[in-house]
């Protein structure tokens, strides 16, 4: 597009100087870099700040992984980075299996069934980050700072200082919070995320086999906490296993076999015996979602907004969609010769994304008390419920959609 606006950019400040920049990211994780990326045409020029630089992909997967659905995919797609992804390695999944432990309830998802190919695919989030910055390295306009970490943020002025640790200052027209659940830009905008802890945690872990995982990702809800199984390309599983904190820090806690025991015991022995290949990790689980994501020149995206329970694996799905909503909002006031960093342009972005984040926010806090509980009754009404919209064509796709990021 290359549509770029010669603005004043403030008293004492040129468009020229080293440390202006029209866009400031704060973070280089999966939503910041997608933000970069979908705006690499714009000419805007764009510095991401992080404290860490992406993780090396080595032989060994890592341990945080993702699934990423069709809507996600297509981003990537639109933004050249998936083909560095593929190249890198991605685990395609093409059916999906959820059951209720205490009882006989079960849902299965084919993507055949819909005409697709896959579900969607498991990807490291160090793999969708080196993809992303390869697109982002054949971009000059986009400088990557990191590791530097941001001291400070003055958001009083138009244009916006961030100092970093470093000792360097910048300024900028719009600052990006995609820094996470923690998000410093979010603090310095005066914003409060009621972030709720779930009091749980999620074990994180790579783990081989006995049987085929037949490209399925299968997830079995029991009381204690959901606990998934995404299958990789190489035949191994990245689990994901959420628990209330005293139980998760009790697992940890096990030695290998008693751990890989317990492990197949909560999977009801779905895929045989399980032998861990990684080392464990453990994650504190919350959600939490922030009545205003913008002010003038400032918007926060991904987890600095919202952040939800891993149960469906969308929270980085949400990010991304943040992202490319977000750049094509601005690009569309470029190009249309609007002020692309002013509040009436950034509400625009609000106002698409607040919705479908908060119901998917709503949507996992029920599923987890739904889930999480040993009332008898619940537990007949899950069981029931998940055979029958197993068998209800119409609202067994409205989920499918919904997961696949389709509405
Ligand atoms: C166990 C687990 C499993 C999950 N599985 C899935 C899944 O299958 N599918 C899915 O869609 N989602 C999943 N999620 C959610 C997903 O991981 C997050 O939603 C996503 O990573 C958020 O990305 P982000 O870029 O917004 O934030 P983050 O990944 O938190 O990135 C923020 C970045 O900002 C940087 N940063 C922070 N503060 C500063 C500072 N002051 N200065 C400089 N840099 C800073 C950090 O270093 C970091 O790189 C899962 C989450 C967990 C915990």
């Amino acid at each position: 597009m290359g549509v770029h606006l010669n603005w004043v950019v403030g008293p004492g400040v040129s468009e020229t100087d080293t440390n202006y920049y029209d866009v400031v990211i704060a973070g280089g994780g999966i939503t910041g870099l997608t933000l970069a990326a979908a705006l690499r045409r714009t000419a805007l020029r764009i510095a991401i700040v992080d404290q860490n630089q992406a993780a090396a992909v080595t032989d060994e997967y890592a341990l945080r992984v993702s699934a990423i659905n069709h809507h996600a995919l297509q981003l990537f797609e639109a933004v050249g980075a998936i083909e560095a992804m593929v190249r890198l390695r991605v685990s395609p999944f093409r059916e999906m299996h959820v059951w209720d432990s205490t009882g006989v309830g079960q849902i299965h998802f084919d993507s055949a069934e819909l005409g697709l190919d896959t579900l969607g695919y498991i990807i490291e989030n160090n793999v969708i980050q080196h993809a992303l910055l390869a697109v982002i390295d054949q971009t000059d306009t986009i400088d990557c700072l990191c590791p530097e970490t941001i001291a400070a943020l003055d958001v009083q002025q138009r244009l916006k200082r961030v100092d970093l640790v470093g000792g360097k200052s910048l300024t900028a027209r719009l600052v990006v919070g995609a820094d996470g659940a923690n998000s410093f830009v979010r603090q310095a905008m005066g914003i409060e995320l009621l972030r709720q802890p779930y009091q749980q945690q999620a074990i994180v872990c790579t783990v081989a086999t006995e049987y085929d995982h037949q490209q399925t990702a299968w997830q079995c809800f029991s009381p204690a906490g959901p606990l998934a199984f995404l299958p990789l390309a190489n035949g191994q599983c990245s689990i994901v296993w959420s628990l209330d904190q005293p139980e998760a820090e009790n697992i940890l806690a096990l030695d290998q076999a008693a751990f890989e025991a317990r492990l197949e015991q909560a999977f009801e022995y779905r895929l045989g015996s399980v032998k861990a290949v990684s080392p464990t990790a453990m994650f504190p689980l919350g959600h939490g979602h922030i009545e205003n994501y913008v002010q003038p020149g400032l918007a926060l995206i991904g987890d600095a907004a919202h952040t939800i329970h891993p149960l469906a694996g969308q929270g980085a799905n949400l990010g991304i969609s943040d992202a490319a909503c977000l750049a094509d909002v601005v690009s569309e006031a470029l190009q249309s010769r609007r002020q692309w960093s002013a509040l009436h342009t950034l509400r625009k972005y609000e106002r698409r994304r607040k919705g479908a984040n908060r119901l998917m926010e709503v949507s996992m806090t029920a599923f987890k008390q739904l889930f999480g509980n040993n009332n008898p009754f619940l537990a007949e009404l899950r069981n029931t419920g998940l055979n029958l919209v197993d068998r209800a064509t119409p609202v067994k796709q409205a989920l499918i959609k919904q997961a696949l990021g389709k509405i």
